[in-house]
């Protein structure tokens, strides 16, 4: 503990952000760093708890609660107070290996979890990680640390986003040979195509790539397994092959119209967006939306990126869906410490709808009913209908009466996912569970299959980066062990 008293002495001070009629312009980040001196009385509020929750990862039966990734929050806080930045990045890299993607789209587990927020503000965890990592790439000591020895051991990984990513990297430093496979034409999973720009600049997931590269790790993008290459090939060449596929299967809505001309699943439209802006040489243009009107199905995280890519495509309204009721408001210390709060959160998309269009676009307990096509099968409308607890099990069902017509030239479906994809797991002959996840054994990442191992959004089902970071470097260290009959690794 730095400073004993800097949890009295200072308030919490946030990284400031672009306002939001600024950063819509764009889709750069909009994030505003704080001073060095600004950010060392930032990392002087950690008490250094005697249990420290913020870094007690749990899933406990009330909820998650502390980081996952167990990462050592009151020692590397402690060293950037200290301005021993390089050294409080070998504390954050001991156990996160990209700090830099939690750092800036982590919810922040562990500062729901801080004692600080109890009766007060908690750290600013989260962003000391980014001031943390950010710090390393710019003072160039993030340098490529390429094994001394191989073991001559080869692993193939199937997908390249953050568990695939952090298993890759972990097994290349234990001195295996790993490629990873990515059918994408770009790796990084859902960092790359999925997450937007202005949440997570893609030149920082190249960069990432890059170093890994350099390290060692091969990428075979372009080549999706089970179909490029068969799931029986892999298994054969390699001593063991991990399924990182993620949970990409998209829940749709069933609804009149359906087929119309400008309804798209949330991640494909997020994709198309970000490879117009990463590729504009190739003629792969913005879609044109200037002055239409949007709705999006969907009233999570997902639903708020699409908000606020429609905002700087230049839509006329926004209007976000969501099925269950508004979130309760409460304060930080009626939160239910140390769980992850479930209160009304307003992102940034909503912000930016607020300060556009004057109002939150989104609207609880309401979904989509109908949509209304032309005669060339484009879609012109939406028909919404509000919806009410009923029924013995309490499932939402229709308010009759309430159906509303608003005008939409594009809908877009951000309704969860419902699993991985069968036909990547049946490539190598593994099985889904019935909530479309790669089966693997109790409390182990390997599949029934021998040689074979799952991690990540496909074993967990749709989780979050931090979580997939922790699922790959867990189940790394069980290939390392598989591989190697023991493993240092934990
Ligand atoms: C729009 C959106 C926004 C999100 N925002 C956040 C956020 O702000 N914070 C957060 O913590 N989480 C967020 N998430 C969730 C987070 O992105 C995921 O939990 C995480 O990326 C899962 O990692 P993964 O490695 O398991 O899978 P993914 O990131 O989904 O990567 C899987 C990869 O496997 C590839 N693949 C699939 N099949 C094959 C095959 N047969 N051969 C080769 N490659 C294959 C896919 O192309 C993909 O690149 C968001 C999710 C979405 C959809
Ligand atoms: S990974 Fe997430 S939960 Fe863990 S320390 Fe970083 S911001 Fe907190
Ligand atoms: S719970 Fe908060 S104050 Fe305590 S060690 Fe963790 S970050 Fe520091």
């Amino acid at each position: 503990m730095g400073k004993p008293t800097g949890f009295m002495e200072y308030a919490r001070k946030n990284d400031g952000a672009k306002a939001p009629l600024e950063r819509i312009k764009d889709f750069a980040e909009f994030r505003l760093f704080l001073s060095e001196e600004e950010r060392g009385n930032q990392a002087a509020r950690c008490m250094d708890c005697g249990v420290p929750f913020c870094q007690a990862g749990m899933e406990l039966p009330s909820g998650a609660t502390g980081c996952p990734l167990n990462s050592l929050i009151p020692e590397w806080n402690d060293l950037l107070f200290q301005g021993k930045t390089r050294h409080a990045l070998s504390r954050l890299l001991k156990r996160n290996n990209f700090p830099e993607f939690t750092g800036r789209v982590c919810p922040a587990l562990c500062e729901a979890a801080c004692v600080c927020g109890i009766n007060g503000s908690p750290v600013s965890c989260h962003e000391n990680e980014l001031a943390i990592i950010e710090t390393a790439w710019q003072n160039g000591w993030m340098k490529p640390r390429v094994p001394a020895v191989r073991s001559g051991r080869r692993v193939a990984v199937i997908g390249s986003g953050p568990a695939g990513l952090a298993a890759a990297d972990r097994l290349n430093k234990r001195g295996h040979s790993v490629d990873v496979f990515e059918r994408a034409d770009r790796p990084g999973g859902l960092l790359m195509y999925g997450i937007p720009n202005m949440k997570l600049e893609k030149n920082v997931v190249e960069r990432r790539i890059r170093l890994m590269e350099e390290e060692g790790v091969i990428f075979r993008p372009g080549c999706e397994a089970g179909t490029d290459v068969e799931g029986g090939t892999l298994l054969r060449d390699y001593d063991a092959v991990l399924l990182c596929c993620g949970s990409s299967h998209p829940r749709d809505i069933e609804v009149k119209n359906r087929d119309a001309k400008g309804v798209w699943f949330a991640v494909d439209f997020l994709t198309a967006v970000t490879k117009s802006l990463l590729d504009p040489a190739e003629g792969k243009a913005l879609p044109e939306l200037s002055g239409k009107n949007a709705v999006v199905v969907g009233g999570g995280d997902t639903g708020g990126d699409c908000v606020a890519t429609l905002i700087r495509l230049g839509c006329g309204s926004v209007t976000q869906l969501e099925m269950t009721e508004r979130p309760p408001v409460k304060r930080a210390r009626e939160n239910g410490w140390p769980y992850w709060p479930k209160t009304l959160k307003t992102d940034y998309g909503q912000e930016e709808a607020a300060a556009v269009f004057g109002s939150d676009p989104r609207r609880y307990q309401t979904t989509v009913k109908e949509l209304i096509k032309d005669e060339q099968g484009t879609l012109r409308a939406a028909v919404t209908v509000s919806l009410e607890r009923g029924g013995e099990s309490g499932q939402p069902v229709p308010v009759s009466g309430s159906e509303e017509e608003i005008p939409c030239d594009i809908l877009l479906i951000a309704a969860g996912f419902l699993g991985a994809e069968e036909k990547t797991a049946a490539a190598f002959g593994a099985g889904l569970s019935e909530r479309g996840r790669v089966e693997t054994k109790e409390g182990s990442f390997a599949a029934s299959v021998p040689k074979l191992f799952a991690a990540g959004d496909a074993r967990r089902g749709p989780s979050l980066v931090v979580h997939a970071i922790n699922e790959g470097r867990r189940a790394a260290a069980e290939i390392d062990g598989f591989l190697m009959g023991y493993s240092g690794l934990s």
